[in-house]
């Protein structure tokens, strides 16, 4: 696109900054993201700045990659004849009104959808819907925030016909923006729920912050809903649609999976293949907006026939060889490609990755077109090999180097063999009618059914929490020590690398070679570095916690041998604690020793709080921080050195944030417990544990169930077996009725007493079969509940679920 810069300006409502005379300026793509690989020299690059995040540090990493436009509300220092600038107030909102401006330009039917629930569902169902009759553009996954809405439209183009966007808030005022950049001319409403209630005032307010996206609609469609109704004033069109005979379209379930339609546009059947409450609904709005469009009827039963299950997360799993897979096969547009390719360059394991891909359809590019722009992202984003599925792209590709080539996934599948994937990141990415689920079962390590999912949006959440209690210099170490807390640790360093934590803390050096072998560059320092480990910790630049005289010569010898210069050490304090640490009477022997030599730099100081957790204690911490006070004066002032200082754990970061010095040490906060429940209230869950039943079986009164016969039932009733027991981590004395997991939102008693690997529940209420999803803890069953039942403390909880049980990782 060529703009004039008086253009630019005045859609940007920007100043103008740049030492060269320019009139025209070409700009290809546009972009808010640095890590991404398209960057490219006509990128045009907003930088944004959020709350814990400022785009504008990476302009000089821009410019020396070619980039030359920039949207800035500061130009950074001796930048400013390096680029061109725009500067503005408010960089977020010239992104959005780049992407108005460019919205305007076309003119097609855009379907705007909003709602509590069901957007992102009701959004990829009406793209399967109609996918035959539009060239469609659609928000990739739920890109719908005040930044996805613009990174989604952006991506129109002139063979597009018709636009599905979604529009998500969670404050007042927030629906104006989206709906300038939308520009939806149909509109839906899903079902208003309690979800994101706490920044509205009440329903009615949220509801009418919703309604914004459908000011200029031709028509809304929505529920027949008095609530939703009686504040609708636009004067658009209504289509509405009802299980209650009340609306424009009314739906009745006359068989367990058939659905009878009754309105104007002709009266029907229907079968459905899901028939849960809100997919119930998705459909009733997706046959609404259907008929609106004048499909004919059996094309929309032929359709609605086969819709399929939406999975709404990329996931990210370990697989066989040490292959790590990103598992993204439930979508297969040009935009969503880039995405995952983003993901895919943040999240890789290991130098080598490979993409398996399905034709892509629904570009909106003629066929040729689109495979250039599919290969020139493959060679972009470096990938080393590429399996292309399918009739259209297996043609194409021809400038990369190694690409493999399959008719189908049948095809694909009955050549696979195990040994040709092997340390390396696997993304796969296939339209719905490759069901690559099958390759990625294939792919996916074996093990049992039970799984500890991490989330780590919930991780970058929580970090953000305590980031907002600190000073915004305040750097950052977080533990991952016993492998992130059960957590994982390589897939959780790798987050926290990408968000600039200062310091990752591991209590073994071997802990730390893993990262290390895992591409883990920041700092690593070792809490517990055993002196057989000292060289190891020096090849991989691992830094030590000294803890003692005996334990620093040693380090010493070893550093000597190696030839170090000024090697970055960390001396522990014990300042109450008593588990390891110097104390002042060490200082005479300390340091003479520390200034005999320029080996070692101490690089921090510290201390550890025994009682941080404890308002009773109060008295008892305070001494403690008030001699971490004077002693690392007395060091730092003998030594005069200027070190690093910190003695704050998670709950000495919410009790005692006055005492944060220069960096503090983040811990079992990040993993979502919290210290107190209103702590808690604020952290998101990051770690569910869950299994699936593998057999149900009837028991009669008076028969009993399991070892020592510890459970006998009293009614009849229906055992479920799970595959899960002692040795993965659950206590044995959550077993005989004590305890519980859950079921559909219900709880189910665990009778008898818990085996090895396995453990028997209590069904008889509950709907479930073989195969339905048991949670252990999560969000319904948060880990600090199940601590107190089992006497003991989360830390040991968490640490102690089994490395047999996969991870999981995954992110929105
Ligand atoms: C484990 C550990 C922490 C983190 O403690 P949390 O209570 O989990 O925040 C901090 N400092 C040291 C020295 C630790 O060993």
């Amino acid at each position: 696109m060529d703009f004039f810069i008086q253009d630019l300006k005045t859609v940007l409502k920007a100043d103008f900054v740049c030492d060269e005379i320019l009139e025209v300026v070409d700009i290809a793509d546009v972009s808010i993201d640095s890590r991404s690989l398209r960057n490219n020299n006509n990128t045009l690059f907003f930088a944004i700045q959020g709350q814990n995040f400022d785009a504008h540090l990476f302009i000089e990493d821009l410019i020396s990659k070619g980039i030359r436009y920039f949207v800035v509300q500061k130009i950074p220092q001796n930048l400013e004849t390096k680029a061109v600038f725009f500067v503005v107030d408010d960089s977020l909102k010239a992104f959005q009104d780049f992407v108005a401006f460019y919205r305007s330009k076309f003119d097609f039917p855009v379907i705007g959808i909003t709602g509590s629930n069901g957007k992102t569902i009701v959004k990829e169902w009406l793209n399967f819907l109609l996918s035959s009759d539009f060239t469609i553009i659609k928000s990739p996954k739920s890109y719908n925030s005040q930044v996805g809405v613009p990174l989604s439209v952006i991506a129109i183009n002139e063979n597009h016909n018709l636009g599905i966007f979604e529009a998500g808030i969670s404050l007042p005022n927030e629906m104006d923006a989206l709906e300038r950049i939308i520009q939806p001319n149909i509109g839906i409403l899903t079902s208003i729920g309690s979800a994101h209630d706490e920044g509205f005032q009440n329903r009615e307010q949220k509801i009418l912050e919703k309604l914004k996206l459908f000011k200029n609609v031709d028509v809304l469609i929505c529920e027949s809903n008095q609530e939703v109704l009686k504040l609708i004033s636009s004067k658009a069109k209504l289509l509405t649609w009802s299980f209650k005979n009340e609306g424009n379209i009314n739906f009745n379930l006359i068989k367990v999976d058939v659905l009878e339609v009754s309105s104007d546009f002709g009266n029907f059947e229907i079968k459905i293949p899901f028939v849960d409450k809100s997919s119930l609904q998705n459909i009733a709005t997706c046959v609404s907006i259907l008929l609106y469009l004048n499909i004919p009827i059996t094309d929309i039963q032929k359709r609605i026939a086969n819709l399929y299950r939406v999975e709404m997360r990329l996931q990210i799993k370990n697989g066989i060889q040490n292959c790590t897979i990103i598992d993204d096969s439930y979508s297969s547009d040009y935009q969503s490609l880039k995405i995952a390719l983003d993901v895919l360059e943040n999240h890789k394991t290991h130098e080598n990755k490979t993409v398996i891909l399905s034709d892509i359809f629904q570009s909106g590019f003629d066929e040729n077109v689109l495979y250039a722009k599919v290969e020139k992202l493959l060679l972009g984003n470096k990938i080393h090999r590429v399996f292309a599925i399918g009739n259209k792209i297996k043609n194409h590709l021809s400038q990369l180097e190694n690409v493999i080539r399959f008719d189908s996934t049948q095809d694909f599948l009955f050549h696979f063999k195990d040994e040709d994937f092997a340390n390396e990141t696997i993304l796969l990415k296939g339209a719905r009618s490759f069901e690559f689920e099958k390759i990625v079962a294939l792919l996916e390590e074996k093990k049992h059914e039970t799984v500890l999912e991490i989330n780590l949006d919930a991780v970058t959440h929580n970090l953000n929490f305590y980031k907002s209690k600190l000073k915004p210099e305040t750097k950052i170490m977080v533990m991952v020590k016993a492998f992130g807390y059960g957590n994982g640790s390589f897939e959780i360093a790798k987050l926290l690398q990408h968000h600039k934590v200062d310091y990752l803390g591991v209590a073994f050096a071997d802990e730390g070679v893993e990262l290390r072998n895992a591409g883990i560059t920041m700092p690593i320092i070792v809490m517990n570095p055993e002196n057989s480990a000292f060289s190891t910790m020096i090849a991989y630049h691992l830094e030590p916690e000294i803890y003692g005289i005996s334990e620093l010569n040693a380090f010493i010898k070893v550093a000597q041998s190696h030839n170090l210069y000024k090697y970055p050490i960390h001396l522990k304090l014990n300042t109450g604690m008593n588990r390891l640490g110097f104390v002042q009477q060490n200082f005479d022997e300390l340091i003479p020793i520390l200034k005999a030599s320029n080996l070692l730099e101490v690089k921090s100081i510290f201390s550890h709080l025994a009682t941080s957790d404890m308002p009773e204690e109060i008295d008892f911490t305070h001494e403690q921080l008030k001699k971490f006070k004077l002693w690392s004066n007395e060091l730092i002032h003998k030594l005069d050195i200027n070190p690093i200082r910190h003695i704050l754990n998670t709950s000495g970061i919410y009790n005692f944030s006055g005492h944060q010095y220069e960096m503090v040490r983040v811990g079992i906060g990040l993993y979502g417990v919290g210290n107190d429940v209103f702590e808690d209230e604020q952290l998101q869950n990051v770690a569910t544990l869950k299994t699936l039943i593998l057999q149900i079986n009837e028991v009669q009164i008076g028969e009993s169930v399991g070892y020592g016969r510890r459970f006998v039932a009293n009614r009849k009733s229906k055992i479920a077996t799970i595959p899960i027991g002692y040795a993965d981590g659950i206590r044995r004395a959550w077993g005989n009725e004590v305890g519980y997991v859950i079921i559909n939102n219900k709880k189910a008693a665990i009778v008898g007493a818990i085996c090895m690997d396995m453990m028997m529940i209590d069904v008889t209420e509950i709907d479930c079969e073989i195969g339905t999803e048991v949670l252990i803890f999560g969000e319904q069953l948060r880990v600090t509940e199940i601590a107190k039942f089992w006497n003991t403390i989360p830390y040991e909880v968490m640490t102690g679920i089994s490395q047999r049980v996969k991870r999981i990782f995954y992110k929105e």
